[in-house]
């Protein structure tokens, strides 16, 4: 077994350190997740009766995988997700219009008129061929040596760069089948 030592508080109020083994250190860094895990689960968990016993691990196992995704979704993303419960709707509506245009899906709510909020599973159904400031370059779609057309814009995913201005959307154009 692996030992380490961890300082424990003496009756004097000093500290001393005594030796312990690795798994009680980590039971007692991590107890609280688990009692985490236990409160975000219950909250908006699917409570489903059948008499089929395992239905129950199967809503169980889906419910704690919603938690650990909303986990690690505002980890990855630093996102501002206010709650689960926008979470659970977001990832419902974005499973029942899977591969459908978002445009049809669902509009953007107006909830504060200067500032429109757009859902999460709009917002980030698409993250590739972004436009990207940089080097003038020619376009890819409109420049040809006898009328040649310079750009700064760049498809982040393509790495070449399209017209994208008031006059001319290369941009779109080009990327639409
Ligand atoms: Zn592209
Ligand atoms: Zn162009």
């Amino acid at each position: 077994m692996e030992i380490c030592s961890i300082p424990r508080k003496e009756k004097d109020g000093s500290s001393k350190d005594i030796r312990c083994p690795n798994i009680v250190r980590d039971y007692n860094a991590h107890m609280g997740y688990v009692d985490k895990m236990d409160m975000l689960k219950s909250i908006y968990e699917i409570d489903r009766k059948s008499k089929k016993w395992w239905h129950r691990i199967m809503w169980y196992f889906l419910d704690v995988s919603i938690v650990n995704s909303f986990i690690l979704f505002k980890h990855r993303t630093g996102s501002s997700i206010p709650n689960l419960k926008v979470f659970r709707v977001s990832v419902a509506t974005g499973l029942i219009g899977a591969g459908q245009p978002a445009r049809s899906r669902a509009q953007p709510k107006v909830t504060n008129h200067f500032k429109r909020t757009v859902p999460y599973e709009i917002r980030y159904d698409q993250c590739l061929h972004m436009p990207v400031y940089s080097k003038s370059r020619r376009c890819a779609f409109c420049s040809n040596t006898q009328d040649p057309h310079r750009t700064r814009w760049t498809c982040s995913t393509c790495d070449v760069g399209f017209c994208l201005n008031d006059k001319k959307n290369c941009f779109q154009v080009y990327h639409q089948k």
